[in-house]
């Protein structure tokens, strides 16, 4: 089959027939989506079906498994929420958003199985409780964090990300406690750099702390971000921020703290942060 027609083929038969769960995977990147990345997306897929389709198959007994540990944690978990494992055309590993108002988690299956070898280490669970954690912060709290809104281009101010990722990265070290720091934030690089530049992390957030723009997010939390900071800084600041909380907050008080109160907390937590290398924490 000559390259257009393959093009053609995935368009035809992969997406259209699917196009409501791939608009809610893809809706800012969609219409940008061309031919040619299309192509070289075949290009690169092709050699690594069979890995793929090793991890499909591993794929719902790793979520099931993640699952009920989380619900153990979280008792009051709404389970009443689909997961699609699709490709993604390299363009995310797991992401929740919404179809028809209702809450789904996104799972790229090619992006996946680039990275993990195998779905039962601690690497895939941590990721799997960071990514079904956001689905429950989204259920006890709907208006103020809601990760489909950063898919969708419309940011929330800076300090409700730091929080929701903090958050995602904390709970899943205290599901996952043989975690590794890299583990926990999703990153090898940002755990090895992050820790020598806490400090300076939280000053520049605290200059951004509300900034809805995109560019500070993506100086924060964008994996692709180059820059001065290391990139996803604000998911290791967030963690830290958390840590700082978790000493006077339990568990559950802590993931329901929202409004002015977690913004206070957060103002200081970043100060005692900013001011004083002693107050970080490393796992
Ligand atoms: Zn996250």
């Amino acid at each position: 089959m000559k390259p257009a027609d393959r093009v053609e083929a995935l368009k035809r038969d992969l997406i259209e027939p699917h196009q409501t769960i791939f608009d809610a995977a893809l809706k800012p990147s969609m219409g940008q989506l061309k031919d040619a990345s299309i192509a070289k997306y075949i290009d690169i897929v092709d050699a690594k079906i069979p890995l793929i389709r090793t991890i499909s198959a591993e794929f719902p007994s790793a979520l099931t498994e993640s699952c009920e540990v989380f619900g153990k944690t979280f008792p009051d978990m709404n389970w009443r929420w689909n997961a699609y494992l699709m490709p993604s055309l390299y363009t995310f590993d797991g992401m929740s958003s919404e179809i028809d108002s209702q809450s789904v988690m996104l799972f790229g299956a090619d992006a996946l199985a680039d990275e993990y070898k195998s779905l039962s280490g601690t690497d895939f669970k941590t990721f799997l409780t960071h990514e079904v954690f956001h689905i429950y912060h989204h259920q006890i709290l709907p208006d103020e964090f809601d990760e489909y809104m950063g898919s969708m281009r419309v940011y929330k101010p800076l300090y409700l990300c730091l929080w929701t990722e903090g958050l995602a990265c904390y709970v899943s070290q205290v599901i996952n406690p043989k975690a590794s720091l890299a583990e926990v934030v999703l990153s090898k690089e940002l755990a090895e750099t992050a820790p020598k530049s806490a400090t300076g992390i939280a000053k520049e957030f605290g200059t951004a702390f509300a900034s809805t723009t995109s560019n500070d997010h993506a100086r924060f939390f964008s994996a692709g971000y180059k820059g001065a900071l290391p990139a996803r800084s604000g998911y290791y600041l967030g963690l830290i921020v958390v840590q700082h909380l978790s000493e006077k907050h339990p568990l559950k008080e802590l993931v329901r703290l929202s409004g002015r109160e977690l913004e206070e907390e957060i103002r200081n937590a970043l100060r005692e942060i900013s001011t004083s290398g002693d107050a970080i924490k490393t796992l």
